[in-house]
């Protein structure tokens, strides 16, 4: 398996900026509801539960589960051409929400469901870091 990630810049937004410049001081951080403490990824205005706007960033354990996974074969872009064969993951985080992410570090065989899942915090550009997991 590959462990190369090609960079692709997010679509610049205030929240998606938030989420990423936590990076930068070592933290994994995602939003949580200051009013009704549900947690929430992808970022979003209002809380999904309860409707609050009062939504905070806070640290995540970097814990989870392989709740589904792909192996990608074939490039879907000419420039991740050099990143093939990876494998993207939907890593069920220990505080609830589900996260999009590259798996890293692990043999193909050894995938199942209900895998427990570490974050490492992988730089990708100058200043700009993706969450990625591997097997705890
Ligand atoms: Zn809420």
């Amino acid at each position: 398996m590959n462990d190369k990630i090609t960079f692709i810049a997010p679509a610049p937004s205030k929240l998606s900026d938030e989420f990423y410049s936590h990076f930068l001081n070592g933290n994994f951080c995602i939003q949580k509801c200051s009013a009704c403490g549900a947690w929430h990824h992808i970022p979003r205005q209002r809380c999904a539960h309860c409707g609050s706007f009062d939504l905070h960033w806070a640290a995540c354990s970097g814990n989870g589960e392989l709740f589904s996974w792909t192996e990608t074969l074939t490039a879907p872009l000419s420039s991740l051409q050099e990143d093939v064969p990876f494998t993207v993951a939907l890593v069920q985080l220990e505080e609830g929400p589900r996260l999009v992410s590259r798996l890293s570090n692990f043999d193909p065989p050894d995938l199942a469901l209900g895998m427990k899942l570490r974050l490492k915090v992988q730089p990708v550009a100058d200043e700009f870091f993706l969450p990625v997991f591997e097997p705890a």
